[in-house]
């Protein structure tokens, strides 16, 4: 099937005010040329390092940050040139949920108006229709009718992301944009909204941009994965393809940094060393050499492209090959 959405090389800086008396301000390249495409009903985790850029792909997709560059296909449609007129019946089908279900909810909306709410603004509902919706929509995500009538204070973090899921799903979309949905959820939580967000996708035929910051938790819902450092994709297979033969660095380390639930296996662990440079001055060349267990002199010199190393697993690396000597998982 044609892709659902496709993102082509994709760019967004932010203008960072590095000293407080001079009137300057340095570049940030939060997003440096990011390129994938993602088909209907699949799921693409976007993984990597806080900072890395991911959150800020999210946004641009979603439209709520503007990008300076590069394309957002959406069913073919470039959303980056689209009036918020023309933007609107497109956006309703793709919605995001949020990092944390505390502050994402307003704590004066009974849990019922907050759900209806999109359908309002939409006017795609009302009266005993509007009730009845949001009655469909909370038993979807595993919630009681009688839950419509309470406060998000009154519900656990679990609960309430469920409730974040039920508000998304109000529009019917077709794209949903997760930005680390379940970081904020106790680990026994995690599993569950992770399930019922699968279970969704098989009901709904949803497609899911699945941002977390460490491989374990992806590992099960992603159909592929793409790894991003300081900006830029430097790893992208399929799931399969990504964990048994990692083919960047970058992807080996964050592996090796996964807990391992064997004891024996549990001493080979090789942390990743140093943290992740200031996307304000990165390393030349490569970016990741700084820490890199592979690296040579050309490292430092020429940024290795995005290229194909096998069919569908694109990696940017000069030393591809040798990658896989240091896993331990
Ligand atoms: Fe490491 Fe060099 Fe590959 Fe960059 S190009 S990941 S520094 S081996
Ligand atoms: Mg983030």
């Amino acid at each position: 099937s044609p892709p659902l959405l496709e993102v082509r090389n994709l760019r967004k800086s932010f203008w960072i005010k590095t000293s407080p008396i001079a009137a300057r301000h340095e570049e940030l390249k939060a997003v440096n040329g990011v390129s994938f495409t993602l088909r209907p009903g699949r799921t693409l985790g976007l993984v990597g390092e806080s900072g890395c850029g991911k959150s800020t792909t999210g946004k641009l997709i979603m439209k709520l940050l503007e990008a300076d560059g590069g394309e957002i296909l959406f069913e073919g449609r470039d959303l980056v040139p689209l009036s918020p007129g023309r933007l609107r019946p497109l956006r309703r089908q793709m919605q995001m949920i949020f990092q944390d279900p505390y502050s994402s909810l307003n704590p004066r909306m009974r849990v019922g108006e907050i759900i209806a709410e999109p359908l309002r603004i939409h006017g795609l509902a009302r009266g005993e229709a509007l009730r009845e919706t949001v009655v469909e929509l909370l038993g979807r995500v595993g919630l009681a009718p009688d839950h419509a009538q309470r406060y998000p204070h009154e519900f656990s973090g679990g609960q309430r992301q469920r409730i974040g899921i039920a508000r998304a799903l109000a529009l019917q979309p077709r794209l949903m944009v997760a930005d680390e949905p379940v970081s904020a959820l106790d680990l026994s939580v995690q599993a569950q909204v992770v399930n019922l967000l699968q279970d969704l996708q098989r009901e709904l035929n949803l497609t899911y941009l699945f941002i977390a910051h460490d491989l374990s938790l992806i590992e099960h819902i992603s159909d592929e994965v793409a790894v991003m450092y300081l900006g830029t994709i430097v790893e992208h297979a399929t799931a399969e393809a990504l964990y048994l033969r990692p083919r960047h660095p970058y992807t080996e380390a964050l592996l090796n940094a996964v807990p391992v639930a064997d004891p024996a296996r549990r001493g080979r662990y090789v942390p990743l060393k140093g943290e992740v440079p200031s996307p304000l001055a990165p390393p030349s060349g490569c970016t990741f050499h700084p820490r890199c267990p592979y690296a040579r002199d050309i490292c430092a010199q020429e940024a290795p492209p995005l290229s194909e190393k096998q069919p569908g697993h694109r990696a940017a690396c000069h030393f591809s090959d040798e990658v896989g000597r240091l896993r331990t998982r």
